[in-house]
């Protein structure tokens, strides 16, 4: 059985990932602002929302983390659409922020 990913990025995702920047809002690798949510053990590994499993994360960290957990990823298994046009859209504004220099 596939996990159906509409259900899996539902609603209550939403407020977890919101409720969760909240608390930790700092990127676990760099210390940057964090934008993402990271699961620690991805979703399509068999990984929950539970937030033992979740560790925040700015754009550019979580970008080198996906890319490596999708080494691992079965050829067959297709990543959620919503995951690579947010992770797009957020790179693009994380680029611009950073460009104007701290
Ligand atoms: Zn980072």
């Amino acid at each position: 059985m596939k996990p159906d990913r509409s259900k899996v990025y539902d609603y209550r995702w939403r407020a977890i990932r919101k409720k969760f920047l909240s608390n930790y809002p700092l990127c676990v690798r760099c210390g940057h602002e964090a934008t993402m949510i990271d699961h620690i053990l991805p979703v399509f590994e068999g990984g929950t929302h539970d937030e033992r499993n979740l560790q925040s994360m700015c754009v550019i960290c979580h970008g080198v983390k996906t890319r490596k957990d999708l080494r691992r990823r079965k050829p067959e298994t297709k990543l959620p659409d919503e995951v690579v046009s947010v992770t797009e859209i957020e790179k693009k504004k994380f680029i611009r922020a950073w460009g104007r220099g701290s």
